[in-house]
């Protein structure tokens, strides 16, 4: 106990140390990131007033002019992924930031949508979790996994599977996950504050151009190609500036609070966070009804964990035993829409002293045939009839993460969609 203190404060004066004589003297390093390009336009629509009004445009002439108010001051240092109309991979993207130790990735974009309602803000930080469902939402969402030959070949090599890979992507997120949220409250509060934009909040999503950064790393959607109101905004010189002067804004403020918390660090009374004992989840809903990853009821949040309880699905959005993880995790449900969501606490591997848990594996109206996937691949599987309908469960576990265990083992085996329910009796 007293060596491990000892250890603690001998690192922090290290820390100091360092701050004071190397850290003070070093530039902020930027890594700015014009989305798309070359041959990948990103999205794009036909105005009269701009002719073809393509996204790889929007996002240069936004990262131009924010290089330039960064490079007028001597502090920032600015590496761009492009400065011309050309396509740099998403690796090579990835490795230059990575390589120039920089301090903070920004990634520009627009948004698209097949219908032409939407419009605003949004920005998107690296998730905690990794998992295949938030991979095709991700897809899904919109353009910004567009992969080269190079990046394919990068990204099949990594198996989210792997032991291994899930340890060095959890450090990594873990480490950078506050900061990034940090700065992409700043940028999105300066959208809706200063330009009066409406902002959709900050996100965490599961991106390529993101995931192996080691630095806070965002990427903005700075408005919607498809919105006639947004694009006329994103194509004007007034728009592109305000947009570059609000991120400009918010990367003065993170680097201030930056510095400021350095400072406190190495104050011995100001304790670091402590994890706490608890594991916190954000109740979004109540619902009779079942839904899957990408659903729309559930407003583009992932990393969602349903449980059912009394004929309820009860859903969570995140995990977390820090606090300020789950204000932000919190902020983050609230401004999806789940206005009434509440965190709520769970004691880590608690054990039900009555009831159990199990795996709600199938809902139908008729009997699954014999050899239906879950009847073949699992044996022990139970079924009971309720008003009609047939309940397929599997399992008997004592605590959540049991279950939550078994419920990625039959992920593995391909029986996907499943509930943990919890059963008291
Ligand atoms: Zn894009």
């Amino acid at each position: 106990m007293n060596q491990s203190f000892s250890f603690k404060k001998y690192l922090r004066f290290l820390f100091l140390f360092l701050f004071v004589f190397s850290g003070a003297q070093k530039k902020f390093t930027v890594v700015l990131d014009a989305g798309h390009g070359g041959s990948d336009f990103g999205a794009n629509r036909f105005y009269s007033e701009t002719g073809r009004l393509n996204e790889k445009d929007v996002t240069l002439a936004i990262v131009l002019k924010l290089g330039r108010m960064l490079e007028k001051d001597k502090d920032f240092k600015v590496i761009y992924t492009r400065k011309i109309d050309e396509y740099p991979s998403l690796l090579d993207r990835t490795n230059l930031a990575n390589r120039s130790k920089a301090d903070l990735f920004i990634s520009v974009h627009c948004n698209a949508n097949t219908r032409s309602a939407p419009y605003g803000t949004e920005t998107f930080v690296q998730g905690p979790d990794q998992n295949k469902t938030n991979l095709e939402v991700a897809k899904a969402e919109n353009d910004v996994i567009f992969l080269d030959d190079k990046d394919r070949e990068m990204f099949a090599s990594y198996d989210p599977k792997s032991p291994e890979s899930l340890i060095a992507l959890k450090i990594q997120q873990s480490k950078y996950l506050e900061s990034s949220l940090l700065f992409g409250s700043f940028v999105e509060e300066n959208f809706e504050k200063k330009d009066k934009r409406f902002s959709r909040g900050v996100k965490q999503q599961n991106l390529h151009v993101l995931r192996l950064n080691a630095m806070p790393s965002v990427l903005i959607e700075t408005g919607f190609i498809s919105n006639y109101d947004d694009a006329m905004y994103l194509a004007s010189e007034k728009g592109q500036s305000e947009i570059a002067s609000s991120i400009y804004d918010a990367i003065i403020s993170y680097k201030k609070t930056r510095e400021r918390n350095a400072v406190k660090n190495v104050e011995p009374e100001k304790p670091v966070e402590q994890p706490l004992k608890n594991d916190f989840r954000i109740l979004l809903m109540s619902s009779p009804s079942k839904y899957v990853a990408g659903d729309p009821a559930l407003k583009g949040l992932n990393y969602i964990l349903t449980i059912k309880e009394g004929g309820f699905y009860r859903y969570y959005y995140a995990v977390t035993n820090m606090a300020s993880v789950r204000d932000n995790n919190l902020k983050t449900a609230r401004e999806a829409g789940f206005n009434n969501a509440t965190s709520i606490s769970f004691v880590p591997n608690q054990k039900l002293g009555i009831g159990y848990y199990n795996i709600e594996l199938a809902v139908t109206d008729q009997k699954l045939s014999s050899n239906s996937p879950i009847l073949n691949t699992l044996k022990d599987v139970e079924r009971d009839k309720v008003n009609g309908k047939f309940y397929y469960t599997y399992g008997k576990f004592s605590s959540l993460e049991e279950a939550v265990a078994a419920q990625k083992e039959l992920e593995d085996k391909g029986i996907k969609n499943t509930v943990i329910q919890k059963v008291a009796k």
